[in-house]
Protein backbone atom coordinates (compact mmCIF):
# COMPACT_ATOMS: atom_id res chain seq x y z
CA UNK A 1 0.00 0.00 0.00
CA UNK A 2 1.52 3.75 -0.84
CA UNK A 3 4.90 2.30 -1.23
CA UNK A 4 6.26 4.46 -3.62
CA UNK A 5 4.92 7.50 -1.46
CA UNK A 6 6.59 5.64 1.65
CA UNK A 7 9.68 4.99 -0.27
CA UNK A 8 9.66 8.64 -1.10
CA UNK A 9 9.53 9.98 2.25
CA UNK A 10 11.95 7.86 3.47
CA UNK A 11 14.36 9.14 0.98
CA UNK A 12 13.36 12.66 1.92
CA UNK A 13 14.48 11.81 5.44
CA UNK A 14 17.73 10.57 4.65
CA UNK A 15 18.80 14.05 3.91
CA UNK A 16 19.08 15.35 7.64
CA UNK A 17 20.72 11.84 8.33
CA UNK A 18 23.32 12.21 5.99
CA UNK A 19 24.35 15.84 7.37
CA UNK A 20 26.13 15.60 10.94
CA UNK A 21 24.52 19.07 11.52
CA UNK A 22 21.34 20.12 10.96
CA UNK A 23 20.55 23.10 10.13
CA UNK A 24 17.24 25.38 8.46
CA UNK A 25 18.37 24.89 5.15
CA UNK A 26 18.35 21.39 5.44
CA UNK A 27 14.98 21.27 7.10
CA UNK A 28 13.77 23.21 4.62
CA UNK A 29 15.04 21.01 1.89
CA UNK A 30 13.25 17.57 3.40
CA UNK A 31 10.25 19.52 3.40
CA UNK A 32 10.64 20.10 0.12
CA UNK A 33 10.67 16.41 -1.16
CA UNK A 34 8.24 15.88 1.45
CA UNK A 35 6.03 17.91 -0.76
CA UNK A 36 7.70 16.70 -4.18
CA UNK A 37 6.24 13.02 -2.26
CA UNK A 38 2.96 14.18 -1.62
CA UNK A 39 2.40 15.50 -5.30
CA UNK A 40 3.94 12.61 -7.00
CA UNK A 41 1.03 10.35 -5.04
CA UNK A 42 -1.16 12.75 -6.45
CA UNK A 43 -2.42 14.62 -3.56
CA UNK A 44 -3.80 17.66 -4.20
CA UNK A 45 -1.03 21.05 -4.90
CA UNK A 46 -2.57 23.48 -2.51
CA UNK A 47 -2.93 20.54 0.44
CA UNK A 48 0.44 19.70 0.08
CA UNK A 49 1.83 23.23 0.13
CA UNK A 50 -0.66 23.86 3.23
CA UNK A 51 0.99 20.43 4.65
CA UNK A 52 4.57 21.55 4.74
CA UNK A 53 4.09 25.42 5.57
CA UNK A 54 1.87 23.97 8.53
CA UNK A 55 5.39 21.49 9.52
CA UNK A 56 7.37 24.15 9.17
CA UNK A 57 5.91 26.20 11.39
CA UNK A 58 5.23 23.99 14.17
CA UNK A 59 8.91 22.46 13.34
CA UNK A 60 10.27 26.29 14.19
CA UNK A 61 7.84 26.83 17.44
CA UNK A 62 9.60 23.37 18.82
CA UNK A 63 12.91 24.30 18.11
CA UNK A 64 13.78 21.19 15.91
CA UNK A 65 17.34 22.27 15.43
CA UNK A 66 18.10 22.35 19.03
CA UNK A 67 16.49 18.92 19.78
CA UNK A 68 18.18 15.72 20.74
CA UNK A 69 17.17 14.07 17.63
CA UNK A 70 15.73 16.84 15.07
CA UNK A 71 15.54 14.04 12.31
CA UNK A 72 12.84 11.96 14.05
CA UNK A 73 10.83 15.30 15.89
CA UNK A 74 10.13 16.14 12.19
CA UNK A 75 8.97 12.47 11.15
CA UNK A 76 7.04 12.61 14.43
CA UNK A 77 5.47 16.26 12.73
CA UNK A 78 4.85 14.96 9.56
CA UNK A 79 2.79 12.03 10.75
CA UNK A 80 0.71 14.62 13.24
CA UNK A 81 0.08 16.62 10.10
CA UNK A 82 -0.37 13.15 8.20
CA UNK A 83 -3.15 12.07 10.80
CA UNK A 84 -4.71 15.31 10.59
CA UNK A 85 -5.23 15.61 7.41
CA UNK A 86 -6.90 12.44 6.76
CA UNK A 87 -9.38 12.84 9.35
CA UNK A 88 -7.85 13.17 13.12
CA UNK A 89 -10.23 10.37 15.37
CA UNK A 90 -11.66 7.36 14.00
CA UNK A 91 -15.14 8.31 12.67
CA UNK A 92 -17.74 5.42 13.24
CA UNK A 93 -21.13 4.81 11.47
CA UNK A 94 -24.33 5.81 12.99
CA UNK A 95 -27.09 2.97 13.76
CA UNK A 96 -29.39 4.99 15.81
CA UNK A 97 -32.42 4.13 13.56
CA UNK A 98 -34.96 1.45 13.68
CA UNK A 99 -34.21 0.73 11.43
CA UNK A 100 -31.07 2.43 10.83
CA UNK A 101 -31.04 2.95 6.67
CA UNK A 102 -27.70 3.16 5.22
CA UNK A 103 -27.64 5.00 1.25
CA UNK A 104 -24.20 4.08 -0.85
CA UNK A 105 -23.61 6.50 -3.39
CA UNK A 106 -20.84 6.41 -5.84
CA UNK A 107 -20.32 5.96 -9.74
CA UNK A 108 -20.12 3.04 -11.55
CA UNK A 109 -16.98 0.51 -10.79
CA UNK A 110 -16.14 2.38 -7.38
CA UNK A 111 -17.13 -0.79 -5.37
CA UNK A 112 -20.52 0.19 -4.37
CA UNK A 113 -22.01 -3.01 -4.65
CA UNK A 114 -19.22 -5.14 -3.13
CA UNK A 115 -18.70 -2.59 -0.23
CA UNK A 116 -22.62 -3.26 0.53
CA UNK A 117 -21.83 -6.85 1.10
CA UNK A 118 -18.87 -6.20 3.04
CA UNK A 119 -20.43 -3.80 5.33
CA UNK A 120 -23.65 -5.72 5.81
CA UNK A 121 -21.56 -8.64 6.87
CA UNK A 122 -19.43 -6.43 8.74
CA UNK A 123 -22.42 -5.51 11.06
CA UNK A 124 -23.66 -8.54 10.75
CA UNK A 125 -20.79 -10.36 12.36
CA UNK A 126 -18.72 -8.25 14.17
CA UNK A 127 -22.04 -5.74 15.51
CA UNK A 128 -24.77 -8.43 15.92
CA UNK A 129 -26.67 -6.99 13.38
CA UNK A 130 -29.52 -8.36 11.11
CA UNK A 131 -29.11 -6.17 7.70
CA UNK A 132 -31.25 -6.10 4.75
CA UNK A 133 -29.32 -5.30 1.22
CA UNK A 134 -31.57 -3.62 -1.33
CA UNK A 135 -31.17 -3.58 -5.23
CA UNK A 136 -32.14 0.23 -6.37
CA UNK A 137 -30.34 -0.32 -10.09
CA UNK A 138 -33.22 -0.50 -12.23
CA UNK A 139 -30.90 0.42 -15.09
CA UNK A 140 -29.08 -3.19 -14.87
CA UNK A 141 -30.55 -6.11 -14.18
CA UNK A 142 -26.87 -7.54 -14.15
CA UNK A 143 -26.11 -5.13 -11.13
CA UNK A 144 -29.82 -6.73 -9.13
CA UNK A 145 -27.93 -9.98 -10.02
CA UNK A 146 -24.89 -8.88 -9.06
CA UNK A 147 -26.27 -8.16 -5.27
CA UNK A 148 -27.86 -11.76 -5.20
CA UNK A 149 -24.91 -13.02 -5.27
CA UNK A 150 -23.31 -11.44 -2.43
CA UNK A 151 -25.97 -11.55 -0.23
CA UNK A 152 -26.13 -15.40 -0.61
CA UNK A 153 -22.22 -15.41 -0.34
CA UNK A 154 -22.95 -13.92 3.33
CA UNK A 155 -26.10 -15.30 4.07
CA UNK A 156 -27.99 -11.83 4.20
CA UNK A 157 -31.34 -11.39 2.73
CA UNK A 158 -31.64 -8.89 -0.34
CA UNK A 159 -34.84 -7.22 -1.48
CA UNK A 160 -35.36 -6.22 -5.25
CA UNK A 161 -38.00 -5.67 -7.32
CA UNK A 162 -37.16 -6.56 -10.71
CA UNK A 163 -40.23 -5.09 -12.74
CA UNK A 164 -40.14 -1.63 -10.77
CA UNK A 165 -38.84 1.35 -12.50
CA UNK A 166 -39.00 3.26 -9.79
CA UNK A 167 -36.51 3.53 -7.41
CA UNK A 168 -37.85 5.80 -4.85
CA UNK A 169 -40.46 3.21 -4.48
CA UNK A 170 -38.40 -0.18 -3.96
CA UNK A 171 -36.35 1.40 -1.56
CA UNK A 172 -39.40 2.73 0.67
CA UNK A 173 -40.91 -0.74 0.19
CA UNK A 174 -37.71 -2.00 1.58
CA UNK A 175 -37.89 -0.18 4.87
CA UNK A 176 -41.48 -1.58 5.41
CA UNK A 177 -40.37 -4.99 4.64
CA UNK A 178 -37.11 -4.56 7.50
CA UNK A 179 -39.52 -3.11 9.84
CA UNK A 180 -41.69 -5.83 9.07
CA UNK A 181 -39.40 -8.74 9.43
CA UNK A 182 -37.26 -7.14 12.31
CA UNK A 183 -34.15 -6.19 9.68
CA UNK A 184 -32.39 -3.53 12.03
CA UNK A 185 -30.24 -2.01 9.60
CA UNK A 186 -31.35 -1.53 5.83
CA UNK A 187 -28.42 -0.69 3.37
CA UNK A 188 -29.56 0.78 0.06
CA UNK A 189 -27.36 -0.20 -3.18
CA UNK A 190 -28.00 2.37 -5.58
CA UNK A 191 -27.52 3.23 -9.63
CA UNK A 192 -23.60 4.49 -10.80
CA UNK A 193 -23.46 5.82 -13.77
CA UNK A 194 -19.55 5.92 -15.19
CA UNK A 195 -19.29 9.79 -14.82
CA UNK A 196 -21.02 12.06 -12.84
CA UNK A 197 -24.30 13.11 -14.99
CA UNK A 198 -27.05 15.22 -13.86
CA UNK A 199 -29.50 12.66 -14.40
CA UNK A 200 -28.04 9.90 -11.30
CA UNK A 201 -27.79 13.14 -8.87
CA UNK A 202 -31.40 13.65 -9.45
CA UNK A 203 -32.20 10.24 -8.96
CA UNK A 204 -29.82 10.11 -5.80
CA UNK A 205 -31.08 13.27 -4.55
CA UNK A 206 -35.06 11.97 -4.52
CA UNK A 207 -34.07 8.93 -3.20
CA UNK A 208 -31.99 9.99 -0.29
CA UNK A 209 -34.76 12.99 -0.07
CA UNK A 210 -37.50 9.90 0.06
CA UNK A 211 -35.75 7.99 2.46
CA UNK A 212 -33.92 10.20 5.30
CA UNK A 213 -31.38 8.17 5.50
CA UNK A 214 -29.10 7.90 8.77
CA UNK A 215 -26.18 7.39 6.80
CA UNK A 216 -25.14 8.33 3.12
CA UNK A 217 -21.77 6.66 2.70
CA UNK A 218 -20.03 7.96 -0.56
CA UNK A 219 -17.81 5.07 -2.40
CA UNK A 220 -14.48 6.10 -4.61
CA UNK A 221 -11.70 3.59 -6.20
CA UNK A 222 -8.77 4.69 -4.57
CA UNK A 223 -6.92 4.54 -7.99
CA UNK A 224 -8.77 6.94 -9.67
CA UNK A 225 -6.02 9.80 -7.11
CA UNK A 226 -7.55 13.18 -7.96
CA UNK A 227 -10.63 12.40 -9.88
CA UNK A 228 -11.94 10.38 -6.85
CA UNK A 229 -11.31 13.93 -5.17
CA UNK A 230 -13.45 15.82 -7.98
CA UNK A 231 -16.21 12.86 -8.00
CA UNK A 232 -16.47 13.25 -3.94
CA UNK A 233 -16.77 16.79 -4.35
CA UNK A 234 -19.51 16.79 -6.81
CA UNK A 235 -21.62 13.67 -4.96
CA UNK A 236 -20.71 15.80 -1.39
CA UNK A 237 -22.54 19.22 -2.85
CA UNK A 238 -25.94 17.33 -3.45
CA UNK A 239 -26.12 14.87 -1.03
CA UNK A 240 -24.06 16.33 2.10
CA UNK A 241 -23.05 12.63 2.74
CA UNK A 242 -21.56 11.40 6.11
CA UNK A 243 -18.26 9.79 4.95
CA UNK A 244 -16.12 7.98 2.43
CA UNK A 245 -14.99 4.66 1.61
CA UNK A 246 -11.65 4.29 -0.03
CA UNK A 247 -11.90 0.87 -1.78
CA UNK A 248 -9.43 -0.90 -3.79
CA UNK A 249 -6.38 0.44 -1.07
CA UNK A 250 -4.79 -3.45 -1.73
CA UNK A 251 -4.06 -1.85 -5.45
CA UNK A 252 -0.89 -0.10 -6.61
CA UNK A 253 -2.94 3.40 -5.36
CA UNK A 254 -0.48 6.20 -5.17
CA UNK A 255 -2.41 7.23 -2.06
CA UNK A 256 -3.36 11.06 -3.16
CA UNK A 257 -7.25 10.34 -2.85
CA UNK A 258 -6.84 8.84 0.92
CA UNK A 259 -4.57 11.92 1.80
CA UNK A 260 -6.42 14.71 0.39
CA UNK A 261 -10.01 13.69 0.31
CA UNK A 262 -11.03 14.92 3.78
CA UNK A 263 -9.85 18.42 3.66
CA UNK A 264 -11.78 19.06 0.04
CA UNK A 265 -15.40 17.61 1.16
CA UNK A 266 -14.41 17.85 4.79
CA UNK A 267 -15.96 14.09 5.42
CA UNK A 268 -14.10 11.89 6.92
CA UNK A 269 -13.07 8.72 5.61
CA UNK A 270 -14.86 5.65 7.48
CA UNK A 271 -14.14 2.60 5.58
CA UNK A 272 -11.64 1.16 3.34
CA UNK A 273 -12.03 -2.04 0.82
CA UNK A 274 -8.79 -4.22 0.51
CA UNK A 275 -9.36 -6.77 -1.31
CA UNK A 276 -12.59 -8.44 -3.33
CA UNK A 277 -13.68 -10.79 -0.58
CA UNK A 278 -16.29 -9.97 1.39
CA UNK A 279 -13.87 -9.71 4.65
CA UNK A 280 -11.70 -7.22 2.86
CA UNK A 281 -12.95 -4.49 4.96
CA UNK A 282 -11.18 -2.52 7.60
CA UNK A 283 -12.31 0.37 10.07
CA UNK A 284 -10.20 3.81 8.71
CA UNK A 285 -7.84 4.86 11.23
CA UNK A 286 -6.17 8.11 10.16
CA UNK A 287 -3.03 7.50 12.86
CA UNK A 288 -2.59 3.90 11.42
CA UNK A 289 -2.58 4.95 8.45
CA UNK A 290 -0.52 7.55 9.12
CA UNK A 291 1.94 5.50 10.41
CA UNK A 292 2.03 2.93 7.48
CA UNK A 293 2.47 5.61 4.94
CA UNK A 294 5.54 6.28 6.82
CA UNK A 295 7.02 2.74 7.06
CA UNK A 296 6.55 2.53 10.79
CA UNK A 297 3.81 -0.60 9.97
CA UNK A 298 0.55 -0.71 11.96
CA UNK A 299 1.46 -3.12 14.69
CA UNK A 300 -2.20 -2.69 16.52
CA UNK A 301 -4.27 -3.97 13.29
CA UNK A 302 -1.81 -6.82 12.82
CA UNK A 303 -2.43 -7.60 16.75
CA UNK A 304 -6.40 -6.80 16.18
CA UNK A 305 -6.67 -9.56 13.25
CA UNK A 306 -4.98 -12.03 15.63
CA UNK A 307 -6.99 -11.82 17.89
CA UNK A 308 -10.01 -12.00 16.22
CA UNK A 309 -8.80 -15.00 13.87
CA UNK A 310 -7.74 -16.48 17.43
CA UNK A 311 -9.76 -19.71 18.43
CA UNK A 312 -9.46 -20.81 21.92
CA UNK A 313 -11.08 -23.94 21.79
CA UNK A 314 -9.46 -24.78 18.72
CA UNK A 315 -5.82 -24.11 20.74
CA UNK A 316 -6.61 -25.61 23.42
CA UNK A 317 -7.33 -28.65 21.37
CA UNK A 318 -4.10 -28.32 19.93
CA UNK A 319 -2.36 -28.08 23.19
CA UNK A 320 -3.51 -31.37 24.32
CA UNK A 321 -2.21 -32.78 20.94
CA UNK A 322 0.93 -31.41 21.54
CA UNK A 323 1.42 -32.82 25.33
CA UNK A 324 0.38 -36.63 23.86
CA UNK A 325 2.50 -35.90 20.88
CA UNK A 326 -0.23 -36.21 18.75
CA UNK A 327 0.01 -32.97 17.01
CA UNK A 328 0.46 -33.65 12.97
CA UNK A 329 0.32 -32.54 9.37
CA UNK A 330 -3.52 -31.96 9.86
CA UNK A 331 -3.12 -29.61 12.89
CA UNK A 332 -0.28 -27.87 10.83
CA UNK A 333 -2.87 -27.30 8.16
CA UNK A 334 -5.64 -25.69 10.32
CA UNK A 335 -3.14 -23.64 12.11
CA UNK A 336 -2.01 -22.54 7.99
CA UNK A 337 -5.95 -22.00 7.37
CA UNK A 338 -5.98 -19.85 10.55
CA UNK A 339 -3.33 -17.69 9.66
CA UNK A 340 -4.78 -17.13 5.99
CA UNK A 341 -7.86 -15.88 7.59
CA UNK A 342 -6.11 -13.01 8.44
CA UNK A 343 -5.69 -11.47 5.05
CA UNK A 344 -2.91 -11.64 2.57
CA UNK A 345 0.96 -11.79 3.17
CA UNK A 346 1.63 -8.61 1.46
CA UNK A 347 -0.95 -6.93 3.30
CA UNK A 348 0.18 -8.25 6.66
CA UNK A 349 4.17 -7.73 6.35
CA UNK A 350 3.02 -3.67 5.63
CA UNK A 351 1.86 -4.00 9.04
CA UNK A 352 4.91 -4.95 10.60
CA UNK A 353 7.18 -1.41 11.28
CA UNK A 354 10.30 -1.77 9.21
CA UNK A 355 9.54 -4.70 6.73
CA UNK A 356 7.09 -3.25 4.22
CA UNK A 357 10.61 -1.23 3.15
CA UNK A 358 13.09 -4.26 3.86
CA UNK A 359 10.89 -6.64 1.55
CA UNK A 360 9.98 -4.27 -1.10
CA UNK A 361 11.91 -6.29 -3.32
CA UNK A 362 11.04 -9.67 -2.39
CA UNK A 363 8.21 -11.23 -4.51
CA UNK A 364 5.34 -12.25 -1.68
CA UNK A 365 3.33 -14.20 -3.42
CA UNK A 366 -0.83 -13.52 -2.32
CA UNK A 367 -0.92 -17.30 -1.30
CA UNK A 368 2.23 -18.28 0.18
CA UNK A 369 1.60 -21.53 1.41
CA UNK A 370 0.61 -22.79 -1.87
CA UNK A 371 3.43 -25.44 -2.04
CA UNK A 372 3.22 -26.69 1.43
CA UNK A 373 -0.70 -27.21 1.49
CA UNK A 374 -0.15 -29.00 -1.93
CA UNK A 375 2.12 -30.67 -0.41
CA UNK A 376 0.34 -31.83 3.09
CA UNK A 377 -2.65 -32.43 0.71
CA UNK A 378 -0.54 -34.85 -1.02
CA UNK A 379 -0.06 -36.88 1.93
CA UNK A 380 -2.14 -39.91 3.02
CA UNK A 381 -3.55 -39.59 6.44
CA UNK A 382 -1.01 -42.22 8.06
CA UNK A 383 1.68 -39.87 6.99
CA UNK A 384 -0.16 -36.82 8.20
CA UNK A 385 -0.84 -38.42 11.86
CA UNK A 386 2.21 -40.27 12.01
CA UNK A 387 5.07 -38.06 10.18
CA UNK A 388 7.74 -39.86 11.07
CA UNK A 389 6.96 -42.67 8.70
CA UNK A 390 7.35 -40.34 6.16
CA UNK A 391 10.88 -42.02 4.19
CA UNK A 392 12.76 -41.46 1.54
CA UNK A 393 10.48 -43.59 -1.04
CA UNK A 394 7.44 -41.92 0.20
CA UNK A 395 8.73 -38.06 0.33
CA UNK A 396 9.64 -38.97 -3.80
CA UNK A 397 5.82 -40.06 -4.15
CA UNK A 398 4.53 -36.28 -2.37
CA UNK A 399 6.73 -34.36 -4.20
CA UNK A 400 5.50 -35.75 -7.19
CA UNK A 401 1.87 -35.74 -6.54
CA UNK A 402 2.32 -32.08 -5.17
CA UNK A 403 3.91 -31.04 -8.23
CA UNK A 404 6.93 -29.84 -5.75
CA UNK A 405 10.84 -30.92 -5.55
CA UNK A 406 12.02 -32.96 -3.09
CA UNK A 407 13.98 -30.15 -1.58
CA UNK A 408 10.40 -28.44 -0.78
CA UNK A 409 9.14 -31.71 0.84
CA UNK A 410 12.76 -32.04 3.06
CA UNK A 411 12.35 -28.17 4.11
CA UNK A 412 8.63 -28.81 5.28
CA UNK A 413 9.40 -31.46 7.00
CA UNK A 414 12.42 -29.93 9.29
CA UNK A 415 10.17 -26.63 9.87
CA UNK A 416 7.76 -29.19 11.10
CA UNK A 417 10.16 -31.17 13.13
CA UNK A 418 11.55 -27.57 14.56
CA UNK A 419 7.72 -26.54 15.69
CA UNK A 420 6.94 -29.53 17.09
CA UNK A 421 9.99 -28.87 19.22
CA UNK A 422 9.25 -25.72 20.15
CA UNK A 423 5.84 -25.98 21.03
CA UNK A 424 6.69 -29.42 23.14
CA UNK A 425 9.47 -27.30 24.55
CA UNK A 426 6.63 -24.25 25.91
CA UNK A 427 4.52 -27.18 27.48
CA UNK A 428 6.95 -27.73 29.54
CA UNK A 429 8.31 -26.39 32.81
CA UNK A 430 8.32 -22.61 32.53
CA UNK A 431 6.77 -22.78 29.58
CA UNK A 432 3.66 -22.12 30.67
CA UNK A 433 4.35 -18.44 31.06
CA UNK A 434 5.43 -18.33 27.58
CA UNK A 435 1.85 -19.81 26.38
CA UNK A 436 0.05 -16.98 27.90
CA UNK A 437 2.05 -14.20 26.55
CA UNK A 438 1.40 -15.66 23.02
CA UNK A 439 -2.30 -15.90 23.98
CA UNK A 440 -2.64 -19.00 24.70
P1 LIG B 1 -20.11 -0.92 -8.42
O1 LIG B 1 -20.36 -0.78 -9.88
O2 LIG B 1 -19.77 0.40 -7.78
O3 LIG B 1 -21.20 -1.62 -7.68
O4 LIG B 1 -18.76 -1.77 -8.26
P2 LIG B 1 -18.54 -3.30 -7.94
O5 LIG B 1 -18.87 -3.57 -6.51
O6 LIG B 1 -19.21 -4.13 -8.96
O7 LIG B 1 -16.95 -3.39 -8.09
C1 LIG B 1 -16.27 -3.20 -9.30
C2 LIG B 1 -15.05 -4.10 -9.34
O8 LIG B 1 -14.12 -3.73 -8.36
C3 LIG B 1 -15.38 -5.55 -9.09
O9 LIG B 1 -14.61 -6.34 -9.94
C4 LIG B 1 -14.95 -5.76 -7.64
O10 LIG B 1 -14.58 -7.09 -7.39
C5 LIG B 1 -13.78 -4.83 -7.53
N1 LIG B 1 -13.55 -4.35 -6.15
C6 LIG B 1 -14.43 -3.77 -5.31
N2 LIG B 1 -13.84 -3.42 -4.15
C7 LIG B 1 -12.54 -3.79 -4.24
C8 LIG B 1 -11.40 -3.69 -3.37
O11 LIG B 1 -11.43 -3.18 -2.24
N3 LIG B 1 -10.21 -4.20 -3.86
C9 LIG B 1 -10.12 -4.75 -5.09
N4 LIG B 1 -8.93 -5.21 -5.48
N5 LIG B 1 -11.16 -4.85 -5.93
C10 LIG B 1 -12.35 -4.38 -5.52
Amino acid sequence: MFDNLSDKLDKAFHILKGHGKITEVNVAETLKEVRRALLDADVNFKIAKDFTTKVKEKAIGQDVLTTLQPGQLLVKLVKDELTELMGGDVAGINLSGTPSVILMSGLQGSGKTTFSGKLANYLKTKKNKKPLLVACDIYRPAAINQLHVVGDQIGVEVYSEPENKNPVEIAQNAIKHAKANGFNVVIVDTAGRLAVDQEMMDEIARVHKAIQPQETLFVVDAMTGQDAVNTAKAFNDILNFDGVILTKLDGDTRGGAAISIKSVVNKPIKFVGTGEKMDAIDVFYPIRMAERILGMGDVVSLVERAQEQFDEEEARKIQKKIAKNEFGFDDFLSQIQQVKKMGNMKDLVGMIPGASKAMKDVEIEDDAFKHIEAIIHSMTPLERSKPAVIDVKRKARIAKGSGTKIEQVNQLMKQFEQMSKMMKMMQGPGGKNLMKMMGG
